[in-house]
């Protein structure tokens, strides 16, 4: 029975710790996994999340089920930061909200309905895109394409591919967009790019699922990073999106955030949301407690709030300092000339450094830095004292 079980690869991101754990060598660096260091390269908690758990604990709180739903209070809150508390969307009932098992559960939820609603509808992706969004909507069995995005030649976004894609994608299509801070390439599209987006998706009658995993880490504001999303529902068109509270508020392994659906009126949100609960019963009955008590706490006090958003701006900054150094360090020390200057442009916790899959093996085997083999680095588990280290790696790696 079980012999004939095969053995399965190892995960592309997640396996990157595993072998960094594995390494001996004290030069060892992680920049797989997308998760944020201090700068002694520890794991943080934040301290608004300490404070939210002291006042948790305190107030007695119990561990009664949560509804299908989640946490009300979470719900409300995730909604509102989001699309702003005053979207008309909001005020008028047209957002049906879920709690979920952080981003990867909400997209989940959110490819489960696509599958089950709008079957044999493609969803297309971004090329390349986080490696899971493709596991996502394999398990769930909902039909996906690429449509092109980054250009390796100006190491930007390759606006008219993308823009091609869209418009010869079959009308009614679900757009897959990064709402923020696209993972791996760092690369968004400006401000009107995405006006421009927005009108072809549009004019196609394609629907946006926008996957918003780094609301206020892009830019240090929450209100900022979420402008994509409110350009398309102030539009009045109707998005699925998938929020995360893993990076923003360092709730990793909580497993906390949403799927929200945003459509045109209130009595099709309370059918979506009564279906989005029907799906999420057999999976796993109900959502856990304590990250969504977390979040709704930090939101819901005004105090908190503003202590969050500063340690946020912390976090991001400390990222901007150490992608500024590792950008000073390869143009110094590379002497051929090459522009680096994109390091700098790309945004949010990675660099795309452009080395392919045996440039990035010969950082793993040779200078014990760990990194997943698309050449994506995460600047949140790079310190100041580790740039001049990674430079000398990525140049001996690029050029040898
Ligand atoms: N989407 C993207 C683009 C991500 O980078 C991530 C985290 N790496 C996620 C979703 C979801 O992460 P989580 O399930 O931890 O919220």
């Amino acid at each position: 029975r079980f012999e004939q079980v095969t053995m399965a690869p190892a995960d592309p991101i997640l396996g990157v710790s595993e072998a960094f754990k594995r390494d001996e060598s004290e030069k060892k660096l992680n920049l797989g996994v997308g998760a944020y260091r201090t700068e002694d390269l520890q794991p943080m908690v934040l301290e608004v999340v300490k404070k939210a758990e002291r006042k948790m604990l305190e107030s007695g709180e119990n561990k009664e089920y949560l509804p299908i739903e989640g946490l009300a209070a979470f719900n409300k809150a995730t909604a509102e930061l989001l699309l702003g508390a005053d979207n008309a969307a909001i005020k008028e009932n047209r957002v049906a909200t879920i709690q979920g098992l952080s981003g990867t559960g909400s997209l989940r939820l959110g490819a489960a309905f696509i599958q089950r609603y709008f079957p044999g509808t493609t969803v297309y992706i971004s090329n390349p895109t986080w490696g899971n969004h493709m596991n996502i909507f394999n398990d769930a069995g909902v039909p996906w394409k690429h449509y092109r995005y980054f250009d390796p030649k100006t190491v930007g976004l390759d606006f008219e591919g993308m823009m091609a894609d869209i418009e010869n994608a079959p009308d009614g299509s679900i757009m897959l967009l990064h709402g923020c801070a696209h993972n791996p390439t760092g690369v968004d599209p400006t401000p009107e790019q995405w006006e421009k987006i927005a009108d072809l998706i549009e004019k196609k009658n394609h629907m946006a699922f926008f996957d918003v995993a780094y609301q206020g880490f892009a830019s240090g504001s929450l209100d900022q990073d979420a402008s994509s999303v409110r350009r398309f529902v102030e539009r009045g068109m109707e998005v699925l999106v998938a929020q995360s509270y893993s990076k923003n508020l360092g709730l990793y392994a909580e497993r906390i955030g949403a799927i929200n659906a945003v459509v045109s009126s209130a009595d099709a949100a309370a059918r979506v949301r009564s279906q989005l609960k029907r799906i999420a019963r057999p999976m796993y009955s109900n959502p856990p407690c304590h990250g969504a008590r977390i979040v709704a706490n930090v939101v819901g006090d005004a105090k908190m709030f503003d202590e969050w958003r500063a340690e946020m701006q912390e976090m991001a900054g400390r990222i901007k300092t150490v992608r500024q150094r590792l950008f000073d360090e390869l143009s110094s020390k590379d002497k051929s000339g090459k522009d680096w200057s994109f390091v700098l442009k790309q945004i949010g916790m990675f660099s795309f450094t452009g080395l392919n899959k045996a440039q990035s093996d010969n950082m793993t085997n040779k200078w014990h830095i760990y990194m997943t083999k698309d050449g994506r680095i995460s600047l949140a588990g790079l310190n100041l004292a580790k740039c001049e280290y990674l430079a000398d790696a990525i140049i001996d790696s690029y050029y040898n």
